[in-house]
C-alpha cells in the first residue's frame, strides 16, 4: 500500500462534485432551486447539446453583493442556514452551500448578478475553481437577479465526461426536470430554449390544471382528477389522471415533498396501487401529487442530491397516498356515472327523429325477469329468438367496413330506478363491443370484461352466501393423490365460494354443486387453478390468504361465467349488462385490469372528419 496523502484541495472538490453533479440535468437543478431560493418571478432557460455544452438560467431574484458572489463559489458557503439544527425549519430548496463550489470545480462558469440597490452588477468568470477574470471582479451593466452560465461541463473530468448519456437522453432528463419545477412553481414565468428555440413558455398561472395544458399534451387536461386529502398531519393534493388516460411509462408521475421534487420508488409504487383496479398491467398513469408532512418526520439530508427523502413513518404516507388515489377516482368515477346516465334527453315522438322504438319482448311466457342477466346468460341458447341488435361486420366477402344499422338504433329508459332518464343504446358492434351514443361522445362498452366485472363483484359481495345449484350430472375430476390432499383440506373454503366438492376415491373430486352463474361451466380447469392459488400462496398468514385465493378464485370464475366476445347479446341482454355494470364499482376495468369501457370523445370524432363549424360548407 502507498503512504496517505491529503488531496490538493483542487481534486479533492472534483471527486466532491460528483456527489452533487452527475449530469447537466443535476446542474440545471440546482441552479432553479438557487434562482426560486432567491425569489425569482421570472426564470428564464437555454439550453445547448443537451446542456453539455451550455446551460444558462437568468433569473429576477434578489441578486448578489460584489462580496457575495465571490463567496457563492466556495465549499459550504450558504446564506441559508447557520447550523444543521435550522434544517428543520427551512423553507429554502438550498442549505449545503456546495452546488456553486462543486458546479465550478467541473466547468466553465459565468456569473453576473445585481442586488435591487446597486447601479452596476458583478462579473466573475471562472475557471475549474479558479477565477480567472484578471481583476477577480467586474464592474457590469445588469439587470436585478442573476444570470449564471455553465459551459463545457466536465472539461475537465473526462472519466466523467464519457458518462455524459447522447444529447436527446440528457435532454430529456432536462425537460423532465423543467416539468417538474413548472407544475410545483406555478406562480413563476419559466421559459426554456434549446439550440436558442423557445421551446416552453410557461407564464405564471392560477391552476395546476392550468400548468399541465401548457405544458403536456391537450388530452391529459381533459382526463384530471383534483386529489385533496388530510389524514394525521401528513397532506395529499394534486391532480392524477383518470382511468380514461395511460401510458407505457411512468415518466408522468411527479411526486413532491414539501415541494421537493424526489424519486422515490416506494411513494410511486403506493401511487400506482391506487390504480391497481383502474389500468391493465404495464399502463402507468399521470400525476402530480404534492406531499405535504411535519418536517420534524422527514429527513430531507439524505441524498446527495436531495433527490429522496426518509420519512419517520413511511407506511403512513405511502397509505394516505394510495387512500387518496383510490378514493379519488371512485368519486370520479360515480361522477362520470351520472352523467353517462344522463343520456340523450328524451325526443318527443311528434319530432322526426332517427331513432326507432323497438318493441319490448313479451317475456311472460318464459316467466322471465328482464333485470337478471344472469338469468339470460343460463339460458344462452335461446339467444338467437331474442330479435339480436347487433351491429357486427356484415358477412359479405367483399365488404370489409364494418356496418352501422341505424334503423336498429333504440332509445329506451334504463332502469325502473332510472326511468326519467333515457339513453341511447346503438346496439352490438362486432359481436363483442356495446355502443352507447352519449352527449359527449360514442361509449364502447367491451361485453366480456363488463360483466367479469359485474360477476366479480357480485361474487365478492356474496362470500359465504352464495346461490348454488346442485349439479344433477356432477362432474368427476382426476387430480394427483397429493392434489386431493391439499384440497381435501381446504373443502371448506371453496363451500364459501360457492362450490361443493366431495372427495370420491384416492385421486377424484366430485363438483356436486356450483354459483348458479357457473352451472355450465367445465369446473375442471377453475379447481385446477386454485389448487395452483393454494400452492403459490399457502405460505401467506391466514388472512392474507383468505383475500388473495378470493380475488383469484372470483377473477377465475368471473371470467369462466362471464359472455364471451363473440356471444350475440339481445336488446334485453345488453340493457341488462348496462344496468348491471352502471351500479358496480371499479366499472371501468375487469377484476384482471383490462378497461371495460371507451369513450370516444365527439371533440374527438369532430376533429378527425375536420367538422369546424366556423367554416361555410360543413353540414
Ligand atoms: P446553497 O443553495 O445550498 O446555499 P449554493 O452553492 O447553491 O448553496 O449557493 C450558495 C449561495 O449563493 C446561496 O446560499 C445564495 O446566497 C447565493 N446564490 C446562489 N445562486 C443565487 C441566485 N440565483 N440568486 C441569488 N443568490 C444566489
Ligand atoms: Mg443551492
Amino acid at each position: 500500500m502507498k503512504k496517505i496523502r491529503k488531496l490538493a484541495p483542487n481534486e479533492a472538490q472534483k471527486i466532491a462534485a460528483g456527489e452533487v453533479v452527475e449530469r447537466p440535468a443535476n446542474v440545471l437543478k440546482e441552479l432553479l432551486e438557487n434562482a426560486i431560493d432567491a425569489q425569482s418571478t421570472k426564470i428564464a432557460i437555454y439550453i445547448k447539446n443537451g446542456g453539455k455544452e451550455l446551460l444558462r438560467v437568468v433569473d429576477n431574484g434578489c441578486g448578489m453583493s460584489p462580496e457575495d458572489a465571490k463567496l457563492c463559489f466556495e465549499e459550504h458557503a450558504t446564506s441559508k442556514i447557520t447550523c444543521v439544527d435550522e434544517l428543520t425549519s427551512i423553507t429554502t430548496f438550498g442549505f449545503r452551500g456546495e452546488a456553486l463550489a462543486s458546479i465550478a470545480a467541473v466547468s466553465k462558469t459565468t456569473l453576473i448578478t445585481k442586488e435591487a440597490d446597486c447601479e452596476q452588477g458583478t462579473k466573475i468568470e471562472i475557471e475549474a475553481s479558479k477565477l480567472i477574470n484578471n481583476k477577480n471582479d467586474e464592474i457590469v451593466h445588469a439587470n436585478t437577479g442573476t444570470d449564471i452560465t455553465i459551459t463545457d461541463l466536465f472539461y475537465n473530468v473526462p472519466a466523467r465526461q464519457k458518462f455524459l448519456k447522447t444529447r436527446e437522453t440528457e435532454w430529456r432528463q432536462i425537460q423532465q426536470l423543467f416539468f417538474a419545477f413548472c407544475l410545483a412553481h406555478t406562480h413563476i414565468d419559466f421559459k426554456l430554449y434549446s439550440e436558442d428555440k423557445l421551446l416552453y413558455n410557461c407564464p405564471k398561472i392560477e391552476t395546476i390544471e392550468g400548468r399541465i395544458s401548457q405544458l403536456f399534451e391537450s388530452t391529459l387536461v381533459k382526463h384530471i382528477v383534483p386529489i385533496s386529502h388530510t389524514h394525521k398531519k401528513i397532506t395529499i393534493a394534486g391532480v392524477i389522471s383518470n382511468h380514461q388516460f395511460e401510458r407505457y411509462d411512468r415518466n408522468m408521475i411527479y411526486l413532491f415533498v414539501n415541494q421537493r421534487w424526489v424519486k422515490d420508488t416506494a411513494l410511486s409504487r403506493a401511487f400506482m396501487k391506487g390504480y391497481q383496479q383502474v389500468l391493465p398491467p404495464g399502463r402507468y398513469p399521470a400525476g402530480c401529487i404534492f406531499i405535504s408532512v411535519d418536517p420534524h418526520e422527514v429527513d430531507i439530508n439524505i441524498h446527495p442530491r436531495k433527490e429522496e427523502v426518509q420519512f419517520l413513518h413511511p407506511r403512513s404516507v405511502q397509505k394516505a397516498i394510495t387512500n387518496t388515489v383510490t378514493q379519488a377516482l371512485e368519486q370520479d368515477l360515480s361522477q362520470q356515472l351520472q352523467k353517462t346516465v344522463q343520456f340523450k334527453p328524451s325526443i318527443p315522438l311528434e319530432k322526426p327523429q332517427p331513432y326507432v322504438q323497438i318493441p319490448t319482448v313479451n317475456r311472460s311466457a318464459t316467466n322471465f325477469n328482464p333485470f337478471n342477466f344472469d338469468q339470460f346468460l343460463s339460458k344462452s341458447a335461446q339467444v338467437n329468438d331474442e330479435e339480436p341488435c347487433e351491429l357486427h361486420e356484415q358477412t359479405h366477402a367483399h365488404q370489409t367496413i364494418p356496418q352501422l344499422n341505424l334503423q336498429q338504433t333504440v332509445h329506451q329508459s334504463i332502469t325502473p330506478a332510472l326511468s326519467h332518464q333515457e339513453y341511447m343504446l346503438v346496439g352490438q358492434y362486432n359481436r363483442t363491443y356495446l355502443l352507447l351514443e352519449q352527449e359527449d361522445g360514442l361509449l364502447m362498452i367491451d361485453q366480456h370484461a363488463a360483466h367479469e366485472r359485474i360477476l366479480y363483484e357480485r361474487f365478492c359481495a356474496q362470500h359465504g352466501n352464495i346461490a348454488t345449484i346442485k349439479l344433477m350430472f356432477p362432474q368427476m375430476i382426476t387430480l394427483t393423490v397429493q392434489d386431493m390432499q391439499m384440497i381435501t383440506e381446504h373443502i371448506d373454503l371453496f363451500t364459501q365460494y360457492g362450490i361443493e366438492l366431495e372427495p370420491f376415491g384416492t385421486d377424484t373430486l366430485k363438483v356436486q354443486a356450483t354459483p348458479i352463474q357457473l352451472k355450465h361451466a367445465a369446473m375442471d380447469e377453475i379447481i385446477k387453478d386454485a389448487i395452483g392459488y393454494i400452492h403459490e400462496y399457502k405460505e401467506l398468514d391466514q388472512e392474507t390468504f383468505n383475500q388473495t385465493m378470493q380475488k383469484k378464485l372470483y377473477a377465475h370464475m368471473a371470467c369462466k361465467a362471464a359472455v364471451k366476445a363473440g356471444d350475440v347479446l339481445s336488446q334485453e341482454q345488453m340493457k341488462q349488462l348496462i344496468i348491471d355494470l352502471y351500479s358496480t364499482d371499479k366499472r371501468f376495468s375487469c377484476p384482471h385490469g383490462r378497461p371495460t369501457s371507451w369513450l370516444m370523445h365527439l371533440d374527438e370524432i369532430k376533429k378527425k372528419f375536420k367538422r369546424d363549424y366556423r367554416k361555410q360548407g360543413v353540414q
